[in-house]
Protein backbone atom coordinates (compact mmCIF):
# COMPACT_ATOMS: atom_id res chain seq x y z
CA UNK A 1 0.00 0.00 0.00
CA UNK A 2 1.59 3.37 -1.21
CA UNK A 3 1.95 6.21 1.36
CA UNK A 4 -0.06 9.21 0.15
CA UNK A 5 2.04 12.13 -0.31
CA UNK A 6 -0.65 14.62 0.81
CA UNK A 7 -1.59 14.81 4.40
CA UNK A 8 -4.66 16.23 4.39
CA UNK A 9 -8.30 14.98 2.85
CA UNK A 10 -11.48 16.67 3.29
CA UNK A 11 -14.61 13.22 3.18
CA UNK A 12 -17.81 14.32 3.02
CA UNK A 13 -19.51 10.97 4.33
CA UNK A 14 -23.29 10.70 3.38
CA UNK A 15 -23.71 6.97 3.25
CA UNK A 16 -26.65 5.24 1.50
CA UNK A 17 -27.54 4.20 4.49
CA UNK A 18 -30.41 1.46 5.18
CA UNK A 19 -32.05 1.21 8.70
CA UNK A 20 -33.07 -1.00 10.95
CA UNK A 21 -36.57 -1.04 10.40
CA UNK A 22 -36.46 -1.35 6.62
CA UNK A 23 -37.20 2.58 5.83
CA UNK A 24 -34.26 4.42 5.04
CA UNK A 25 -32.11 7.82 5.30
CA UNK A 26 -30.35 8.19 2.20
CA UNK A 27 -26.95 9.76 2.30
CA UNK A 28 -24.32 9.18 -0.34
CA UNK A 29 -20.62 8.88 -0.11
CA UNK A 30 -17.92 11.61 -1.77
CA UNK A 31 -14.09 12.00 -1.24
CA UNK A 32 -12.20 15.02 -1.60
CA UNK A 33 -8.54 14.86 -1.86
CA UNK A 34 -7.05 18.02 -1.25
CA UNK A 35 -6.21 20.44 -3.71
CA UNK A 36 -7.16 17.05 -6.32
CA UNK A 37 -11.00 17.51 -6.51
CA UNK A 38 -13.39 14.75 -5.75
CA UNK A 39 -12.16 11.17 -6.37
CA UNK A 40 -14.65 8.40 -6.46
CA UNK A 41 -14.29 6.04 -3.53
CA UNK A 42 -15.39 2.36 -2.87
CA UNK A 43 -17.25 1.90 -0.05
CA UNK A 44 -16.16 -1.35 1.51
CA UNK A 45 -18.38 -1.71 4.51
CA UNK A 46 -20.83 -0.07 6.72
CA UNK A 47 -22.79 -2.14 9.02
CA UNK A 48 -24.77 -0.67 11.92
CA UNK A 49 -24.67 -2.08 15.73
CA UNK A 50 -26.76 -0.95 18.60
CA UNK A 51 -27.71 1.44 19.23
CA UNK A 52 -27.51 3.66 15.70
CA UNK A 53 -23.78 2.78 15.71
CA UNK A 54 -22.17 2.85 12.63
CA UNK A 55 -18.56 1.54 11.46
CA UNK A 56 -17.59 2.83 8.37
CA UNK A 57 -14.25 1.27 5.71
CA UNK A 58 -13.69 3.31 2.46
CA UNK A 59 -11.07 2.38 -0.20
CA UNK A 60 -10.05 4.65 -2.97
CA UNK A 61 -9.41 3.33 -6.22
CA UNK A 62 -5.71 4.30 -5.86
CA UNK A 63 -5.34 1.49 -2.86
CA UNK A 64 -4.42 3.71 0.02
CA UNK A 65 -7.37 5.35 1.15
CA UNK A 66 -8.31 3.83 4.37
CA UNK A 67 -11.21 5.53 6.53
CA UNK A 68 -12.30 3.90 9.46
CA UNK A 69 -14.90 5.46 11.24
CA UNK A 70 -17.19 4.44 14.16
CA UNK A 71 -19.61 7.01 15.75
CA UNK A 72 -23.27 7.31 16.99
CA UNK A 73 -25.82 8.06 13.69
CA UNK A 74 -28.92 8.86 15.33
CA UNK A 75 -29.01 12.68 14.99
CA UNK A 76 -26.97 12.30 11.75
CA UNK A 77 -27.73 15.74 9.86
CA UNK A 78 -24.37 17.65 9.64
CA UNK A 79 -22.11 15.54 12.26
CA UNK A 80 -18.52 16.33 11.72
CA UNK A 81 -16.04 14.24 13.00
CA UNK A 82 -12.23 14.21 12.03
CA UNK A 83 -10.18 10.55 12.01
CA UNK A 84 -6.38 10.07 11.56
CA UNK A 85 -6.11 7.81 8.51
CA UNK A 86 -2.39 5.69 9.00
CA UNK A 87 -1.49 7.68 11.93
CA UNK A 88 -0.65 11.17 10.38
CA UNK A 89 -3.67 11.99 7.46
CA UNK A 90 -7.09 13.96 8.63
CA UNK A 91 -10.06 12.88 7.33
CA UNK A 92 -13.08 15.27 8.09
CA UNK A 93 -16.45 13.50 7.40
CA UNK A 94 -19.57 15.33 7.28
CA UNK A 95 -22.66 13.45 7.14
CA UNK A 96 -25.66 15.32 5.71
CA UNK A 97 -29.22 14.51 5.83
CA UNK A 98 -31.44 14.32 2.82
CA UNK A 99 -34.86 15.82 3.41
CA UNK A 100 -36.87 14.15 1.10
CA UNK A 101 -37.17 11.20 1.93
CA UNK A 102 -40.33 11.37 3.00
CA UNK A 103 -41.52 12.42 -0.38
CA UNK A 104 -45.20 10.75 -0.76
CA UNK A 105 -45.63 9.15 2.99
CA UNK A 106 -48.26 10.57 4.95
CA UNK A 107 -48.31 10.80 8.91
CA UNK A 108 -50.80 11.58 11.08
CA UNK A 109 -49.29 13.51 14.37
CA UNK A 110 -52.47 12.58 17.24
CA UNK A 111 -52.16 14.78 20.08
CA UNK A 112 -54.01 13.32 22.82
CA UNK A 113 -57.25 14.86 24.27
CA UNK A 114 -58.26 18.43 23.66
CA UNK A 115 -60.76 20.39 24.61
CA UNK A 116 -63.61 19.69 27.07
CA UNK A 117 -60.91 16.45 27.62
CA UNK A 118 -57.82 17.56 29.56
CA UNK A 119 -56.05 14.23 29.93
CA UNK A 120 -54.05 13.84 33.27
CA UNK A 121 -53.72 16.76 35.08
CA UNK A 122 -50.40 17.60 37.29
CA UNK A 123 -50.17 18.73 40.67
CA UNK A 124 -49.10 21.83 39.53
CA UNK A 125 -52.75 22.15 36.82
CA UNK A 126 -50.78 21.36 33.98
CA UNK A 127 -52.64 19.28 31.69
CA UNK A 128 -51.74 16.44 29.14
CA UNK A 129 -53.79 18.01 26.30
CA UNK A 130 -51.25 20.87 26.44
CA UNK A 131 -48.14 18.64 26.56
CA UNK A 132 -49.68 16.40 23.53
CA UNK A 133 -50.74 19.74 21.69
CA UNK A 134 -47.33 21.39 21.99
CA UNK A 135 -45.39 18.49 21.20
CA UNK A 136 -47.51 17.89 18.09
CA UNK A 137 -46.99 21.27 16.77
CA UNK A 138 -43.63 21.04 16.65
CA UNK A 139 -42.91 17.80 15.59
CA UNK A 140 -45.44 19.35 12.55
CA UNK A 141 -42.91 21.91 11.82
CA UNK A 142 -40.38 19.66 11.46
CA UNK A 143 -41.82 17.28 9.13
CA UNK A 144 -43.16 20.02 7.28
CA UNK A 145 -39.51 20.87 6.18
CA UNK A 146 -39.89 17.42 4.24
CA UNK A 147 -42.18 16.67 1.68
CA UNK A 148 -43.99 14.81 3.55
CA UNK A 149 -48.21 14.73 4.10
CA UNK A 150 -48.46 15.75 7.38
CA UNK A 151 -52.16 15.89 9.12
CA UNK A 152 -52.73 16.68 12.96
CA UNK A 153 -56.06 15.32 14.33
CA UNK A 154 -56.09 18.57 15.95
CA UNK A 155 -53.83 21.46 15.79
CA UNK A 156 -55.86 23.17 18.66
CA UNK A 157 -57.08 23.02 22.08
CA UNK A 158 -60.46 21.47 20.83
CA UNK A 159 -62.10 17.61 21.32
CA UNK A 160 -62.18 15.27 18.80
CA UNK A 161 -63.35 12.02 19.53
CA UNK A 162 -60.92 8.61 19.42
CA UNK A 163 -63.33 7.31 16.20
CA UNK A 164 -62.62 10.65 14.43
CA UNK A 165 -58.84 10.49 14.70
CA UNK A 166 -58.65 7.06 13.40
CA UNK A 167 -60.79 8.20 10.74
CA UNK A 168 -58.82 10.76 9.72
CA UNK A 169 -56.04 7.95 9.39
CA UNK A 170 -57.51 5.52 7.44
CA UNK A 171 -59.38 8.07 5.39
CA UNK A 172 -56.02 9.49 4.38
CA UNK A 173 -54.31 6.31 4.03
CA UNK A 174 -51.70 7.30 6.07
CA UNK A 175 -48.32 5.44 6.23
CA UNK A 176 -47.56 5.69 10.17
CA UNK A 177 -49.94 7.34 12.75
CA UNK A 178 -48.03 8.49 15.75
CA UNK A 179 -50.40 8.90 19.20
CA UNK A 180 -49.10 11.77 21.91
CA UNK A 181 -49.90 11.21 25.38
CA UNK A 182 -48.65 11.65 28.98
CA UNK A 183 -49.51 9.45 31.91
CA UNK A 184 -51.59 9.86 34.91
CA UNK A 185 -52.15 8.21 38.05
CA UNK A 186 -53.77 8.28 41.08
CA UNK A 187 -50.33 7.54 43.06
CA UNK A 188 -48.28 10.59 42.60
CA UNK A 189 -45.28 8.08 42.79
CA UNK A 190 -45.77 6.69 39.76
CA UNK A 191 -43.46 7.38 37.23
CA UNK A 192 -41.49 6.57 33.97
CA UNK A 193 -41.89 6.28 30.28
CA UNK A 194 -44.01 3.40 28.28
CA UNK A 195 -44.69 2.63 24.65
CA UNK A 196 -47.96 0.94 22.86
CA UNK A 197 -47.60 -0.05 19.18
CA UNK A 198 -50.38 -1.98 17.31
CA UNK A 199 -48.43 -5.55 17.02
CA UNK A 200 -47.39 -4.63 13.48
CA UNK A 201 -43.44 -5.24 13.16
CA UNK A 202 -42.70 -1.31 12.59
CA UNK A 203 -44.56 0.18 14.90
CA UNK A 204 -42.59 -2.43 16.89
CA UNK A 205 -39.75 -1.21 15.69
CA UNK A 206 -40.00 2.82 15.83
CA UNK A 207 -41.70 2.05 19.21
CA UNK A 208 -38.21 0.36 20.52
CA UNK A 209 -36.32 3.09 19.65
CA UNK A 210 -38.24 6.04 20.64
CA UNK A 211 -39.17 4.71 23.70
CA UNK A 212 -34.95 4.64 24.06
CA UNK A 213 -34.62 8.26 23.37
CA UNK A 214 -37.57 9.80 25.69
CA UNK A 215 -35.52 7.84 28.31
CA UNK A 216 -32.27 9.43 27.04
CA UNK A 217 -34.21 13.07 27.13
CA UNK A 218 -36.05 12.88 29.90
CA UNK A 219 -33.78 10.60 32.22
CA UNK A 220 -37.05 8.75 33.26
CA UNK A 221 -37.08 4.68 33.82
CA UNK A 222 -38.75 2.21 31.64
CA UNK A 223 -41.72 0.71 32.18
CA UNK A 224 -42.55 -1.10 28.97
CA UNK A 225 -42.81 -1.36 25.17
CA UNK A 226 -45.85 -3.54 24.56
CA UNK A 227 -48.34 -4.19 21.59
CA UNK A 228 -51.49 -3.16 22.96
CA UNK A 229 -54.45 -2.96 20.37
CA UNK A 230 -57.09 -2.43 23.01
CA UNK A 231 -56.20 1.07 22.66
CA UNK A 232 -58.37 2.30 20.54
CA UNK A 233 -56.59 4.26 18.04
CA UNK A 234 -54.00 1.50 18.02
CA UNK A 235 -57.16 -1.22 17.32
CA UNK A 236 -58.53 1.05 14.59
CA UNK A 237 -55.95 2.19 12.15
CA UNK A 238 -55.32 0.73 9.52
CA UNK A 239 -51.74 2.64 9.92
CA UNK A 240 -48.84 1.35 11.53
CA UNK A 241 -49.67 3.29 14.85
CA UNK A 242 -47.55 3.85 17.89
CA UNK A 243 -48.83 5.81 20.92
CA UNK A 244 -46.17 7.71 23.68
CA UNK A 245 -46.11 8.08 27.20
CA UNK A 246 -42.98 9.72 28.32
CA UNK A 247 -43.78 10.59 31.76
CA UNK A 248 -46.06 11.45 33.97
CA UNK A 249 -47.94 14.67 34.15
CA UNK A 250 -48.92 13.62 37.76
CA UNK A 251 -45.92 13.00 39.00
CA UNK A 252 -44.32 16.33 40.03
CA UNK A 253 -41.19 15.46 38.94
CA UNK A 254 -42.03 14.59 35.84
CA UNK A 255 -44.81 16.91 35.25
CA UNK A 256 -41.77 19.70 35.67
CA UNK A 257 -39.84 18.02 33.02
CA UNK A 258 -43.13 17.49 30.63
CA UNK A 259 -44.11 21.69 31.14
CA UNK A 260 -40.30 22.49 29.94
CA UNK A 261 -40.18 23.71 26.36
CA UNK A 262 -36.55 22.33 26.05
CA UNK A 263 -37.45 19.12 26.53
CA UNK A 264 -40.59 19.22 24.39
CA UNK A 265 -38.58 20.49 21.22
CA UNK A 266 -35.95 17.54 21.83
CA UNK A 267 -39.02 15.11 22.18
CA UNK A 268 -40.65 16.34 19.19
CA UNK A 269 -36.99 15.93 17.33
CA UNK A 270 -36.51 12.32 18.72
CA UNK A 271 -39.81 11.79 17.06
CA UNK A 272 -39.05 13.86 13.72
CA UNK A 273 -35.69 11.53 13.30
CA UNK A 274 -37.58 8.01 14.24
CA UNK A 275 -39.96 8.68 11.33
CA UNK A 276 -37.39 9.14 9.07
CA UNK A 277 -35.51 6.48 9.99
CA UNK A 278 -38.52 4.40 10.19
CA UNK A 279 -40.91 5.19 7.85
CA UNK A 280 -38.54 7.27 5.22
CA UNK A 281 -37.85 6.09 1.40
CA UNK A 282 -35.43 3.15 0.87
ZN1 LIG B 1 -53.69 10.42 27.39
Amino acid sequence: MKRPSWLFLVALLMLAMGCIGGGGVQYTLTVEKQGQGTIDPTVGIYEYGEPHVMTLTATADDGWIFVGWEGDVSSPANQETTVAVDGQSVVKAVFAQQVSTLDGRTIVVDAGHGGRDPGAVGTRGYQEKDFTLSVARQLELLLNTTDANVILTRSGDEFVSLAQRANMSNAAQADFFLSIHANGHNNPEASGTETFYDGSWRAQQFALDIQKDMIGILGTKHRRVEAWRGLYVLGNTQAPAVLIEPGFVTNPTEELLLMDSAIQEELAESLYNNIIRHFGKK
